[in-house]
C-alpha cells in the first residue's frame, strides 16, 4: 500500500508499529518540535529544506498571533484573522511534516514521544511548548473567570461580555445589573493594560449607540495590579504614561491589590475589598507548560526548564527548549529572558541555524538575546515606546506599534483583514464582530450541567 502524502510517498514499513503516529521512514536525522509558537515556527522557517527530517506537532493545527487577542475578545477581530494553519505555512517545505497531537509524555532514554495519537521516536527533541495561564493555586478564581492563552479564550471573553450586556438589558435587578455590566481585568502587564484600553474604547463608542437603554456610565472597568505600577518591565515613563491614558479612559486603576478569591459575582481583594462583577478577566501570571518525563531538578522558577547558552535542557545533548519555556539563566539573566515574543523568535532562528552544526559535532556560538525593544497600546492613538534610550508616546508609539504587529501576523490574507478592520475602525470607531454564535456558559457551570 502506498499513501501518497504531500509529496512524500509514505510506504507501508513506515507505518509498522501499531502505537506508531505514520511517518515516513528516512535516513536525515530525525528533529521533533513540539509547539509552533512563536518560537517553533521560526525553528521550522530556518530547517526547511535542509538536510534534517522536521517533525512538527502541535495539539492545535493552527499557530496563534497572542498580542492581539484581546481584540478578538472586545469584538474588533475575527479569530481567524490571527491564526494561520500551519498545514498552510508548511506547504511545498518537502522535509517538514505536521502532525496533530497533544504530547503527553517524554521518554528521553529511548528517544521516545508519546502523544494522544501514538508514539514518535526522534534523534533530536525541541520543546517549544510555551507556557498556560496561572492562577497561583486559587480554584475559585480559575473556574469562575477567563485567562486569555488561547483564541479559544479570547472568543470565550468576547461571549461573555456581548451575553452579559445582553442580560444587564434584560434584568430589573439594579445589583444584578452592576454585576453583569462590571469588568475586572487582573494583572497591569501588556495584556491587561491592552484588554482594559479596549474595554473602555467599546465602552466610550460601542456602547452608547448599541445599549441605548443605558448610559456608558453603567459600565466599570477596574483594572488590579499587585504592585505599585503598570507595565513593570517598561520604564517609569511608559508606565506613568500608560497610566494617564487609562484614567483618561475612565479606568479605575487599583495599585498594591491582589485577588484573593472570586464566586463568579464577587472579587474579593488581600485587603479585604470587594467588586461585585461578572466579569473577570485573568492576565496576571503565566507558568510554563510541557509534557512529563523531563528530569525535575532542570525546572526552575516559573515551570520553565533550565537550559545551557546552547538551549539544550540541562542534563540532556539532544533535548532543547525554545521559548516562554525555556529559561537561560545566566549573570545577566537570572530570571532567563523575558516571555516575549521577541525572545522566542530569535531562539527558534538561533537553533535552526545551529542544530545542523550540532548534529555535526562542528562549533557553535552561544545564543545571545538582542533586546529590540517594547511596545505596548492603551487604545487609539495612545501606546508607549522603550526603543533602546528612545522612549516616547502617544501617535508615533501607536503608529509603530500597529505597523510592527501588522508585519508580525502570519499569512498576506489575515494581515490584509487586520489592516482592512483596523483602517475601518481608525476612521468610524467601529467594532464590527460583535456576534453571539454560541452560548457560553463559565467553566464552574459547564462541569455542573454537562457531567
Ligand atoms: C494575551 C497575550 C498578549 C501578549 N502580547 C505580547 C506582545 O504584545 N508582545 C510580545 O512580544 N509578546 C506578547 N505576548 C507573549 C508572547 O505571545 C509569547 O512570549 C510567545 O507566544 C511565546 O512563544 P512560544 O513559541 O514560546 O509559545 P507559544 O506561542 O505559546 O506556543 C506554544 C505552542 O505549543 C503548543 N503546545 C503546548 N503544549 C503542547 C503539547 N503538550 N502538545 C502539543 N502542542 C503543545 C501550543 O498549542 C502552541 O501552539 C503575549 C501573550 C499573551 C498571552
Amino acid at each position: 500500500m502506498n499513501v501518497n502524502h504531500s509529496n512524500i510517498t509514505i510506504t507501508e514499513s513506515a507505518c509498522k508499529i501499531a502505537d506508531e503516529i505514520c511517518l515516513p521512514d528516512t535516513y536525515l536525522p530525525r528533529v521533533v518540535v513540539i509547539g509552533g509558537g512563536f518560537a517553533g515556527l521560526a525553528l521550522v522557517e530556518k530547517l526547511k529544506h535542509k538536510e534534517v527530517q522536521v517533525v512538527l506537532i502541535d495539539k492545535n493545527n493552527f499557530h496563534q498571533f497572542q498580542p492581539l487577542f484581546y481584540q478578538v475578545a472586545t469584538s474588533a477581530l475575527e479569530p481567524d484573522s490571527i491564526v494561520f494553519p500551519f498545514r498552510k505555512q508548511i506547504n511545498g517545505y518537502k522535509n517538514v511534516l505536521f502532525r496533530l497531537a497533544e504530547v503527553e509524555e517524554i521518554q528521553p532514554s529511548t528517544n521516545t514521544i508519546i502523544t494522544n495519537k501514538g508514539n514518535v521516536h526522534f534523534d533530536y527533541l525541541v520543546l517549544a511548548t510555551g507556557t498556560t495561564t496561572n492562577f497561583f493555586g486559587m480554584d475559585s478564581v480559575e473556574s469562575h473567570s477567563l485567562g486569555m492563552k488561547d483564541i479559544r479564550d479570547s472568543l470565550n471573553i468576547r461571549h461573555m461580555m456581548l451575553q452579559n450586556l445582553e442580560q444587564a438589558a434584560i434584568t430589573c435587578d439594579d445589583k444584578e445589573r452592576d454585576a453583569l455590566t462590571n469588568f475586572v481585568i487582573v494583572g497591569g502587564g501588556p495584556a491587561g493594560v491592552e484588554m482594559a484600553g479596549a474595554l473602555a474604547e467599546f465602552c466610550k463608542y460601542i456602547l452608547p449607540k448599541d445599549y441605548p437603554e443605558y448610559p456608558s456610565s453603567i459600565m466599570n472597568i477596574y483594572l488590579i495590579e499587585a504592585v505599585g505600577e503598570l507595565l513593570g518591565a517598561m520604564s517609569d515613563k511608559a508606565s506613568s504614561k500608560t497610566l494617564k491614558y487609562l484614567k483618561d479612559l475612565k479606568v479605575k486603576v487599583l495599585f498594591n491589590e491582589s485577588v484573593s478569591d472570586y464566586d463568579g459575582s464577587l472579587v474579593t481583594t488581600k485587603s479585604g475589598k470587594t467588586i461585585l462583577a461578572k466579569n473577570l478577566i485573568w492576565t496576571a501570571g503565566v507558568k510554563g507548560q510541557f509534557p512529563k518525563g523531563i528530569d525535575e531538578k532542570h525546572v526552575v522558577r516559573g515551570n520553565r526548564l533550565k537550559t545551557n547558552f546552547f538551549l539544550m535542557v540541562e542534563g540532556y545533548k539532544n533535548i532543547f527548549a525554545i521559548g516562554d519555556i525555556a529559561a537561560l539563566i545566566s549573570k545577566d539573566t537570572p530570571k532567563g529572558h523575558p516571555q516575549v515574543a521577541q525572545a522566542a523568535i530569535q531562539q527558534g532562528k538561533w537553533l535552526g541555524n545551529s542544530l545542523l552544526k550540532i548534529i555535526k559535532d562542528k562549533p557553535v556560538k552561544p545564543f545571545e538575546y538582542k533586546d529590540k525593544g517594547s511596545l505596548a497600546t492603551v487604545g487609539k492613538r495612545k501606546a508607549v515606546a522603550d526603543l533602546g534610550k528612545f522612549k516616547f508616546a502617544g501617535y508615533f508609539a501607536w503608529l509603530l506599534w500597529s505597523i510592527v504587529h501588522l508585519l508580525s501576523i502570519s499569512g498576506f490574507r489575515n494581515r490584509l483583514m487586520v489592516g482592512f478592520n483596523w483602517a475601518v475602525s481608525y476612521f468610524t470607531y467601529e467594532k464590527s464582530n460583535r456576534l453571539i454564535i454560541r452560548n457560553f456558559k463559565p467553566k464552574s457551570l459547564v462541569n455542573e450541567t454537562e457531567e
